[in-house]
């Protein structure tokens, strides 16, 4: 759960009490990422706080992570107290040549990953040539080690029992394949990285705030394949029981939960599913939903989104599609009532006034909302109980239902 004013703490995790009645089995893990806080001006330590406060205040007795989002070595510092969940991104040195002396001492110390290679649940053996193993290692040795890097830097300042480490290979251009994802298994345990969480890159987009596009069958079968080689590489490599994959930009993913719910049965497997920006869509959807001053507040960051649509969506480009013919003028936002505005903006497919290009348009516009500094948390405040309510909903209903019930 991703809270980008640290406003909703309570709300989110009031959506992990609901499920977990129901059944389901959840660790709350708050994120942040070094980008966000630069972006808004907060401290690693306010979402600490945050943290700590939402788990007082309701009494939540499970285990709870707070978790420095995307990370590398240069920005790491700032997060190693008030983290415990690392999330290790190692995504920009892909494709960068490791070491040839270091590429060929990974070869020849797994002759486990050479011709035909037997992965319980995948159908076929994965066959596998010394050249293309060397392929992927020249391809993701580098990441491994910067991972490598970062990770003991954190364990010197932090001691290793005493934090999460994930690795993120999302932010990058090509997906990784399930073999891929076995030869980079292979080299993080080599790294001694006791990584219990995974981001590969899936293949189809995942855009910000809206439903993935793409192949679902080819998705559900490479997503069953990754949990088939998770399997294989903790009992191969020792890596922690524990580890699982994560998925980013996982938030609003509804054509994926039912796949992805299949898939974690089959294996017996847990997920870590990011869902940052949602919450700060629930926001604007709830003081909308007020009426009054806070409609007009949203209806004022929707018409300085529009006004700054470029430089809000460039560092996003990879991640949102926004047909910018289906924006609407501020001239008609500005005449929208509650109802409009909120039937554009929720997520809920079935209804027609839903728009995509509106909603991710919103979605990378929280900086917008960050300007408006005191005024933006002001209204937050004023018109805590319809936020909150829908905070709390959109999580419950459309995510943790259906993804870990099956409702
Ligand atoms: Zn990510």
């Amino acid at each position: 759960m991703g809270d980008r004013f640290a406003h909703q703490g309570n709300a989110q995790l009031k959506a992990c009490v609901l499920a977990t009645k129901l059944g389901a089995d959840i660790i709350p893990v708050w994120n942040k990422s070094n980008r966000e806080h630069t972006l808004i001006g907060t401290e690693p330590s306010h979402l600490r706080a945050e943290a700590d406060a939402a788990v007082k205040a309701l009494g939540w007795e499970k285990p709870y992570h707070v978790d420095a989002d995307h990370i590398r070595l240069e920005t790491a510092d700032r997060f190693i107290a008030p983290s415990d969940f690392f999330t290790i991104d190692v995504a920009d040195s892909i494709g960068k040549s490791a070491a040839t002396k270091s590429v060929k001492a990974f070869v020849d110390h797994h002759p486990e990953l050479l011709g035909k290679v037997v992965i319980p649940h995948i159908n076929h053996p994965l066959e596998t040539t010394h050249a293309e193993v060397e392929r992927v290692a020249n391809k993701f040795l580098l990441a491994v080690q910067d991972a490598g890097k970062i990770y003991r830097h954190i364990a010197r300042a932090k001691g290793e029992a005493n934090f999460i480490t994930e690795v993120s290979l999302d932010e990058t251009d090509s997906p990784q394949t399930p073999p891929e994802l076995l030869v980079i298994l292979a080299a993080l345990a080599d790294e001694k990285i006791p990584v219990q969480t995974v981001a590969p890159k899936f293949t189809g987009r995942f855009n910000k705030g809206v439903d993935y596009v793409g192949d679902l069958k080819q998705f559900e079968q490479e997503f069953n394949d990754d949990l088939a080689v998770i399997a294989f590489a903790v009992k191969q490599y020792g890596l922690p029981a524990t580890l699982k994959l994560s998925v980013h930009s996982g938030s609003d993913k509804f054509s994926l939960y039912a796949p992805i719910r299949r898939a974690l049965k089959k294996f017996n497997a847990g997920l870590h599913l990011k869902t940052a920006g949602t919450t700060w869509l629930e926001e604007v959807i709830g003081l909308a939903e007020a009426g009054g001053d806070g409609l007009a507040l949203a209806k004022e960051i929707y018409a300085d989104a529009l006004a700054h649509i470029d430089e809000l969506c460039a560092p996003y480009a990879a991640v949102i599609d926004i047909d910018r013919k289906k924006l609407p003028a501020k001239e008609t936002v500005n005449g929208w009532t509650s109802e409009q505005f909120v039937s554009a903006l929720r997520h809920d497919q079935k209804n027609k006034a839903f728009n995509p290009s509106f909603r991710q348009l919103l979605h990378v516009g929280f900086k917008i909302a960050a300007m408006k500094g005191d005024r933006y948390l002001n209204a937050l405040k004023q018109h805590e109980a319809v936020v909150a309510k829908n905070v709390t909903e959109n999580l419950f209903e459309r995510h943790l239902k259906p993804l870990l019930l099956g409702k």
